[in-house]
Formats: C-alpha cells, structure tokens, sequence
C-alpha cells in the first residue's frame, strides 16, 4: 500500500477489488517511473527490400523496471493512455528518439509512434518542434507513426494537427494497417506517406492464400499512391522473398533483428543481419 497525497491509506479501502487495487499500484508506479527516468527507448531496423539496406529504425519503448525488470509496452502503453500520462511519456519517447536520431548517419530516419491520446494534447505539435529543435534532428528524418484509432476521434482536429506536423516536413505512416475497421477509407483522409502491413498479415504469408492477397492488394495500393509500403514482423526468408516479389517496399522484423539498446544501433548498421 501507498500513501496518497494527503497520507491517507486508500490501497485497502473496502471496495476497491483486487484488479482495481493492481492498477492503481502500476499507475503510482508508472507515475515515478516516469519521474525517474526509468523508461528506454529501444530501436529496430527498418529496412529497404531492394537494397537491402537500413533506412530507418522505429524507436518501441521500454520500462527498464528496478525490481521487475524490462516490461514490454503492451503491460504499460494501455494503462499510460487510460491514464493520460502517455502524454509525458510520449514526450520523453519522441525527446530521446530525435537525440539518438541524431547521432546517425543522415541519411537514417527514425519512427516514434504516437498515440490517439497525444492528439487531444493541444500541444502536440509543439513538442514535436521541441524535439527537432533540440536535437537538430531534420525533420524529414521524422516519420510518426499512428494507426486508425487516431482517426477514428474527432477528425477534424486531428487532420489539422496531422497537416501542420507535415508542413514541418516531418512524415506521417498509418500503422497496423489493415486491422480496423474502414482502413481503405482513412487513405483517402489524409495523404500518408506510408502504409505498414500488420504483422498478423505477414505471420501468414506462406500459409494463408487470403493473407497473401491482402498483402498483394495493400503493396498495389501502395504503388498506386505512390507511396511506401513496410512489412511488419518479417521472422523468415520465406516471407521476405513473397513480399519482394509482391514489390513490398521496406521490411522489419526478427528476420533482421529485435528491437535493441540505443548503444546497438551502430552495430545493427553495420551488419547485414542479425537475430
Ligand atoms: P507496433 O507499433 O505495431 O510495433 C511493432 C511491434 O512488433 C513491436 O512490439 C515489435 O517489437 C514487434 N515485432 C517486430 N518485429 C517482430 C517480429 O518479427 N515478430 C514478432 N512477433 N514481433 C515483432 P513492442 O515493442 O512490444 O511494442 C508493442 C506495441 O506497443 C507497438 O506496436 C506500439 O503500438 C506500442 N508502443 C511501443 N512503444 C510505443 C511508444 O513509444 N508510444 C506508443 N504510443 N506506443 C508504443
Ligand atoms: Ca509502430
Ligand atoms: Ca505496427
Ligand atoms: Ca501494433
């Protein structure tokens, strides 16, 4: 149990049941946490199919947790955003992202995924300038990364964000596509700069005929738009070689390499591959 600010006892209020009482701990917990710099950011190699080449690297968040250890966003991201504090989180991402960014080869962007709550922060925008600024990241070595969820509420403040993020030349990507509802619909709202292919599609691609035509129809569209299309948890040679053939653009997944420490990003240029 935790004193709240007032120093009075509120973990064994009777009513509260045992999930209340595990996320309202967490929440305390992710509160410091965030207090005491504890989360990471780690990177994974995006990477050009025709070339082979490294183009980027999508910077996933991690809680380097004291006792717990390292805890995978999916434990912490949902409660951060029911919370709101995934905007100050979101904030210390995107901060070290272009830090780190900006230690690479120029030519190597970075991704940030943005979450829909951080569109209800009216200052968004300005902590995206922020980032660059103080990092001296070019803005075009930027890519943000949202899914539809960020369309879906009250769209018309979120386009007008979403236009003055590009006009500052940095770049949007829809994430996860594929996996809501109306997804066709959403690349007619706003002009994406990329598609990714959700990891679910690409799972199966040697071994669900209907994965394979989605993933044929999602590359097309891309080529159509004139735009990049990245395939998501590449893990196989298999997979790489159908999406090459398919004209996929750019690949990442454990094919290549998991998500790494920072102080591994040279390390990951510098190698082909890596598992
Ligand atoms: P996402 O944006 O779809 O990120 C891709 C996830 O797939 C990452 O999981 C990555 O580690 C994992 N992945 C990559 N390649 C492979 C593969 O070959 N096989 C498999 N099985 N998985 C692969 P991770 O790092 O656990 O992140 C999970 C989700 O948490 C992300 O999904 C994203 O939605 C969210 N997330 C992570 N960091 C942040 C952040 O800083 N801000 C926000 N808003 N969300 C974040
Ligand atoms: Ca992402
Ligand atoms: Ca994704
Ligand atoms: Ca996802």
């Amino acid at each position: 149990a935790k004193a709240d600010g007032r120093g009075t006892y509120r973990f064994f209020e009777t009513g509260m049941d045992a999930r209340a009482q595990a996320r309202r701990l967490l929440e305390m917990d992710l509160r410091a946490a965030l207090g005491r710099n504890e989360f990471e950011v780690h990177y994974q190699p995006i990477r050009d199919v025709a070339s082979d080449r490294v183009v980027a690297f999508e910077a996933l968040s991690r809680w380097n947790h004291p006792q717990r250890g390292l805890i995978s966003p999916v434990a912490f991201i949902p409660l951060a955003e029911e919370t709101g504090l995934i905007v100050q989180l979101g904030e210390q991402v995107l901060r070290n992202a272009c830090a780190d960014a900006a230690t690479w080869p120029e030519e190597i962007g970075v991704a940030v995924n943005l979450s829909p709550v951080q569109f209800k922060n009216p200052n968004l925008v300005a902590s995206v300038t922020e980032a660059l600024a103080a990092s001296g990241l070019a803005a075009e070595r930027l890519e943000l990364e949202i899914t539809e969820s960020v369309l879906l509420q009250n769209s018309e403040a979120t386009l007008a964000i979403l236009h003055e993020l590009r006009a500052q030349g940095v770049r949007i990507s829809l994430d996860d596509f594929g996996t809501g509802y109306s997804s066709l619909s959403y690349l007619r709202s706003f002009p994406f700069d990329k598609i990714k292919i959700d990891r679910s599609f690409v799972s199966e691609l040697s071994t669900r005929e209907d994965s394979m035509a989605i993933v044929r129809a999602v590359t097309g569209l891309g080529r159509s738009l004139g735009i990049a299309t990245t395939a998501e948890g590449v893990e196989n040679d298999a997979q790489l070689e159908l999406l090459r053939r398919e004209g996929c653009t750019q690949a990442q997944g454990y094919l290549f390499s998991a998500p790494r420490p920072a102080s591994e990003v040279v390390m990951m240029l510098a190698k082909p591959r890596l598992r």
